[in-house]
């Protein structure tokens, strides 16, 4: 006996169409037309769109950073994603300073034992040396097919040319996807400093020392290293036409590149969000920075005829009160991966958050929350609001990250066989976002007030319902991880 989700609109097989879908087990076995009931459970779908969970393959869970961690792991960031209609998540696994990519992996796959949704690994290189790239073939083998790197952090984390290169390379010998943080390290650090040295310490002087230039000035530097590897390359959180632009010529050149954009990337401004006074701009402190209006409109175009590919997150949250109890004591006595045990024992007790750059925008912990409300907001403001069609937002937030990542069609689609991750859709449900009632382990919401129309009303997991309407059924634990083994699509 199977469960049969019936007479729904059914999207993510090519074009909607009206139908039933038959859920036995873990997976799909069979979708469209009409299937007799015989026995089955049947959850009645009129009126709803049937669509594949969300893939998020940009996400910082439980992520260590200079004295403090990402608020979210595994577990709440995971409920919080499957109550938005995310059902699988890509995070990075990012390699310690000094240390290899097997500590890395080791690190997060104990992060990870508390998943309540399905995840994978990519592996983030800090440090190209030539004993960490000789790691790249048993990452690898653990089902990890895309590496990434960062151009921006320099001091930290940053790579040089030479070390993008070699990544490039290693990773095309290995038939490996890159994934590249754009961004020229050099002339954020200079103007960083310059910005500092004259008192512009406010959130909002963060957008300043990050221009789009050095945006689009690194992407192209990475689309030309890809075109001179033949490695595909996969762009991290695009905002603005110069990069988007870079995209496009090299594209048209015929190089293997592609790029994902984050929902802050439509939706935030630097005057309306990241200006606001009395440090409430520091909610708003990522990296690259949100841009304008005019941004948003390129990006909408680049969503719309395929410049970009993908829409995910970089779900990265930190408290905006954040501190609470005696925590420069603990930070000074242990190391940054504790944080949540410390937080165990004391519930009232926050780690640190984005206070940790007042006075000095330079040392605000970089990220916002958002896992739980890409769909939402993306929907309201892609769909509804004419940008583009419920298919082409299904390619962007599932599909798509599903065939590039090496997880198609297993996730991203509903296919016999496909896992059934599913989320029933009600295009006419209204709600407003708040922090007051969203799950995300965070004191604010960036869409705050916002009323949006359509939204999940029950998400499953391999046919296990885990979200029905406010209730939580999913479990700690039960997320599963993802070994991947396909070569990298390039769409
Ligand atoms: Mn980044
Ligand atoms: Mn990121």
């Amino acid at each position: 006996m199977g469960t049969l989700f019936r007479g729904g609109i059914l999207l993510g097989s090519g074009q909607a169409l009206q139908g039933d879908l038959l859920v036995e087990g873990e997976r799909v076995a069979a979708a469209g037309g009409s299937i007799a009931s015989a026995g089955h459970d049947v959850v009645d779908c009129s009126g709803l769109y049937v669509m594949p969970g969300g893939v998020d393959v940009h996400t910082h869970l439980d992520m260590p950073l200079t004295g403090t961690a990402s608020n979210d792991d595994f577990e709440t960031g995971g409920r919080a994603a499957a109550f938005g209609g995310t059902t699988t998540v890509l995070d990075f696994a990012v390699q310690p300073r000094g240390g290899t990519l097997a500590e890395a992996l080791a690190l997060w796959q104990r992060k990870a034992a508390r998943a309540v949704i399905d995840y994978g690994f990519h592996m983030t290189i800090t440090d190209a040396r030539d004993d960490v790239l000789a790691e790249i073939p048993a990452v690898r083998a653990a089902g990890i097919t895309s590496l990434k790197v960062l151009m921006a952090y320099k001091g930290r984390i940053m790579v040089d040319d030479t070390a993008l290169f070699k990544t490039l390379r290693a990773a095309r010998q290995h038939d490996m996807l890159v994934m590249v943080h754009c961004e020229n390290g050099d002339v954020e650090h200079l103007l960083r400093h310059e910005l500092l040295a004259a008192g512009k310490t406010e959130p909002v002087y963060h957008a300043a020392s990050r221009p789009p230039e050095i945006e689009g000035e690194a992407t192209n530097r990475a689309a030309m290293m890809a075109g001179l590897t033949g490695c595909p390359l996969y762009v991290v959180h695009v905002t603005c036409a110069p990069a988007v632009e870079a995209l496009r010529r090299a594209r048209a050149l015929g190089y293997p590149v592609m790029g994902e954009s984050c929902v802050q990337y439509f939706h935030l401004t630097v005057d309306d969000h990241l200006a606001q006074p009395d440090f409430q701009g520091a909610k708003y402190v990522c990296s690259p920075p949100v841009r304008t209006r005019r941004d948003h409109d390129v990006l909408w175009d680049a969503v719309a005829d395929g410049a970009l590919q993908v829409v995910s997150t970089d779900h990265c949250p930190f408290w905006l009160a954040g501190g609470v109890g005696p925590w420069r004591e603990w930070a000074a006595a242990h190391d940054d991966h504790q944080w949540p045990e410390y937080e165990a024992q004391d519930p009232t007790y926050r780690r640190p958050g984005k206070e940790l750059g007042r006075g000095d925008f330079s040392l605000m912990p970089n990220g916002l929350p958002g896992i739980e409300d890409r769909l939402l907001v993306m929907w309201h403001s892609g769909v509804n609001g004419g940008r583009i069609t419920p298919e082409r937002f299904v390619e962007l937030h599932s599909a798509n990250p599903a065939r590039i990542f090496g997880l198609y069609p297993r996730k991203g689609a509903l296919q016999p066989g496909s896992d059934a991750d599913i989320v029933l859709w009600d295009p006419h449900q209204t709600r407003t976002i708040s922090a007051a009632s969203h799950h995300m382990r965070v004191d604010y919401n960036c869409y705050e007030g916002m009323t949006v129309q359509g939204g999940p009303v029950q998400v499953y997991l391999r046919g296990r319902k885990v979200v029905d309407g406010d209730r939580w059924l999913g479990e700690r634990g039960a997320g599963r991880y993802l070994a991947r083994t396909a070569s990298p699509v390039v769409l």
